[in-house]
């Protein structure tokens, strides 16, 4: 919105209040290479070993090589990155073989996100419009003409036309029982695009945390919190109850493995010894000093009864990050005329099987600024006689869909979880298919946990078809019937609702 407030007006909506946003959530950091020791090289070579296959080069490339500068403008717009000796304090984290992580303390997100939303505010070519839920995209003939808002007050629907509109929505945790994401997190952009016939790509790879926070009561609660990986990088260790290290002969880096090897290596130590959670050992830390280095996670338990500097902190895996989204090229565009895609909502294939930590804020980062740039260089030509959109839509109450959302994050943390196979996959549609019959029965009123509803159906399905059609086992995509990687499949997995209908018809 910066980048293009220079030459356009610029409105930025967002469902609830502007900082709720997962953004506002990010604690570790944000990863560009700045150290000596440090290279371009070794930041593409280690985000796309994660990836297994599937990164995209071009896309990898362009972020680590554009990333720092952009972070060095966030740092002179005044984020408070932690600062050593007048240059930033790098953090290590898992996948990554250097300290390149960019850090305000644990509260990195936070520092962007008050930063950005102050210039954002005091900029007159900016209007930011909170509370307004946007339904759906208005296209015609291909091309996006604007959005189409609910206005929850007057229960009705309107419709904001523009030049160019950019979808950055966030991810889609609160499909899951557990999840680490915000509660504006329910995938509304993907799904508005999937059913504007945008394409999307690699639902299946759905990165689950390895370290939230263990509540007993986690399923009743909008989020779990997260405990971030930097303190695993400050030398917290795994352990289970009985204090062995968990991590132990599975994989050279033990606690700092990938996300994906901690979090199945976590799965399966809990179910198979039938217990809650395992334990982060932070006796190897600089305890002392913990509430200082890390005041937002020291706060954060002490709130919830537990004592960091005396206790450990138990943790279990919750759905975190969505490497698949809204289809785009490096300059944002997405395959419908002037629609563009950003951030989390987005895929842009850096991280192909498995995100690297620190690196989405990056992404959101590099082609945010690159997609901007796309709009002010394009001449945006309207297709004639386009009418009004058809603007009379359907949901569920606000009780019903709130008790119809519940059911599907049950079923995604079921079936569509850290382990999958074939048959749980097939149950996991199947039950959104007789959920599905529900919701249209009672569709008969409208609420913005209804449309959410809805959005969230859709990107279930997306995520349980499209790990369904990837019959492999592939950085965080694991499947039991299917546990090796298979050069065939060394591919994005592509939905369009095209395709949804072509296999109902036949
Ligand atoms: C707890 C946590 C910690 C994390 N830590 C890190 C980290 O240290 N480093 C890192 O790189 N990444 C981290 N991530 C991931 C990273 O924070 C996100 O991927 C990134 O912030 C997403 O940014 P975004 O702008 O795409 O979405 P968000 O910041 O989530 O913003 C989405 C916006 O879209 C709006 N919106 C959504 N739907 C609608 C709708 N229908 N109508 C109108 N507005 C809508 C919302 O209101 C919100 O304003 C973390 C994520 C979480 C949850």
């Amino acid at each position: 919105a910066l980048s293009i407030s220079e030459h356009k007006k610029v409105l930025v909506l967002s469902k609830k209040e502007s900082l709720e946003t997962n953004t506002n959530y990010a604690q570790g950091g944000i990863a560009a290479v700045q150290d000596a020791q440090d290279s371009t090289q070794n930041h593409i070579d280690d985000t796309l070993k994660a990836g297994k296959g599937l990164g995209h080069q071009k896309a990898v490339r362009i972020m680590i090589e554009q990333g720092p500068g952009l972070v060095r403008k966030l740092f002179r717009t005044g984020v408070e990155f932690t600062m050593v000796n007048g240059s930033p304090e790098l953090w290590m984290e898992g996948g990554h073989t250097r300290k390149r992580i960019w850090h305000c303390f644990d509260r990195t997100g936070e520092s962007i996100e008050t930063t950005l939303l102050k210039a954002v505010m005091s900029h007159p070519n900016i209007e930011v419009r909170d509370q307004s839920l946007v339904w759906d995209l208005w296209i015609e003939q291909g091309c996006c003409q604007g959005v189409i808002l609910y206005d929850s007050s007057l229960k009705n629907f309107y419709v904001e036309p523009a030049q160019a509109v950019l979808v950055a929505t966030g991810g889609v945790g609160q499909v899951y029982r557990y999840t680490t994401n915000s509660r504006i997190s329910t995938g509304d952009g993907i799904a508005m695009a999937y059913r504007g016939e945008a394409e999307i790509a690699n639902m299946e790879f759905t990165q689950f945390h390895p370290t939230s926070l263990y509540e007993p009561d986690a399923h009743l609660k909008e989020k779990s919190f997260l405990i971030s990986e930097a303190v695993r990088g400050n030398g917290a260790v795994l352990v289970s109850q009985d204090g062995l290290e968990i991590m132990k002969g599975k994989h050279p880096k033990e606690s700092l493995a990938p996300r994906d090897i901690i979090a199945r290596e976590i799965d399966s130590y809990i179910k198979k010894h039938n217990q809650n959670f395992v334990y982060l050992d932070l006796s190897k830390m600089d305890i002392e000093n913990i509430d200082q280095k890390f005041p937002n996670i020291y706060q954060g338990c002490l709130s919830r009864g537990i004592d960091i500097k005396k206790q450990n902190i138990p943790v279990v895996p919750a759905a975190h990050y969505i490497c698949g989204g809204i289809k785009i090229d490096v300059d944002g565009r997405t395959n419908i005329e002037n629609l563009f895609a950003a951030g989390e909502a987005a895929f842009t294939g850096v991280h192909g099987a498995n995100r690297l930590a620190s690196n989405s804020l990056l992404e959101a980062l590099v082609f945010s600024k690159r997609a901007a740039d796309t709009v002010l260089s394009v001449e945006f030509k309207r297709p004639s006689g386009v009418g009004k959109p058809n603007i009379k839509y359907l949901s569920p109450d606000k009780a019903t869909a709130k008790q119809f959302k519940t059911l599907v994050k049950n079923i995604l943390w079921e079936y569509g979880g850290i382990v999958r196979n074939k048959q749980g996959l097939e149950k996991g549609l199947e039950e959104l298919e007789k959920l599905d019959q529900k919701i249209k029965e009672k569709s008969n009123s409208i609420s913005s946990n209804g449309l959410e509803l809805k959005n969230m159906m859709i990107i279930g399905k997306l995520i349980l078809a499209s790990a369904l059609q990837r019959k492999e086992s592939r950085g965080l995509h694991y499947r039991t019937d299917f546990p090796d990687t298979d050069k065939n499949y060394e591919q994005d997995t592509i939905c369009t609702i095209h395709q949804e209908r072509r296999n109902d018809e036949s």
